[in-house]
């Protein structure tokens, strides 16, 4: 044992690390996740391939250009443990790291190499203000970070503050988010190939009305990105 991993064990010791997906105590060598729920993670790789199935179930309703998505979500697992605490129980550190994560897989991505700019899927001001925060943001700015590109949170605005949309069925999802989104300020005329990002993606429904109302400005092209998405 060197002196880095004999201090860090001894720091342990002190201070035990646990996992942020199972909750069981860290290994030294361990990050913020245990190995075993690293391994159980749902990967998609859709960044690597255009015609993937998140791609075909949102082109149905928008045009976009490619959609990625760093998981697949399910109702339960690793995945929706972590989204819910970096949601909806303040644990904003949790979305840095999967936005970071992101970015350096979407870096690999043949489909986003001319990406312009990063817009975050916006909050009703009234979610927010109650929040504290906006999830799509925070993935956001880690994006813009990791890819060098700007960050554009003031494109569109959320007009119109929908009930909880997770348990409503499709079409039912798809009537209340209709023209929930407008366009807030206007992006400069053939600003080119941007990335829209939300948090997760289920029905497709909110994520294809904010991509229609980004799409009246002239000559942008949309690609979107999510941490987990159901296909
Ligand atoms: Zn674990």
């Amino acid at each position: 044992m060197n002196y880095t991993t004999y201090l860090k064990s001894f720091v342990d010791l002190i201070f035990p690390r646990n996992c942020w997906g199972c909750r069981s105590s860290l290994q030294v060598y361990e990050k913020h996740l245990c190995l075993r729920c690293q391994l159980d993670l749902p990967i998609t790789n859709f960044h690597l391939t255009q015609y993937n199935p998140l791609y075909e179930k949102l082109y149905k309703t928008v045009p976009l250009k490619s959609a990625s998505s760093l998981f697949y979500f399910h109702k339960e697992g690793i995945v929706s443990e972590l989204i819910h605490q970096f949601k909806y129980l303040g644990q904003q550190k949790i979305g840095l790291y999967l936005g970071d994560w992101l970015g350096e897989v979407l870096r690999e991505s043949p489909f986003l190499k001319d990406i312009k700019g990063v817009i975050p899927v916006p909050l009703h001001p009234t979610k927010q203000r109650k929040r504290g925060y906006n999830q799509a943001e925070i993935l956001s700015m880690c994006l813009s970070k990791k890819l060098q590109i700007p960050l554009y949170n003031n494109s569109v605005e959320r007009v119109k503050n929908t009930k909880a949309l997770a348990h409503i069925g499709y079409e039912k999802r798809r009537e209340e988010i209709h023209q929930a989104f407008e366009q807030k300020i206007k992006l400069k005329e053939n600003e080119g190939h941007l990335l829209l990002v939300d948090d997760v993606i289920t029905t497709g429904a909110t994520i294809s009305s904010c991509a229609q109302a980004l799409l009246k400005n002239e000559g942008i092209e949309l690609s979107v990105v999510s941490l987990a998405c159901r296909v």
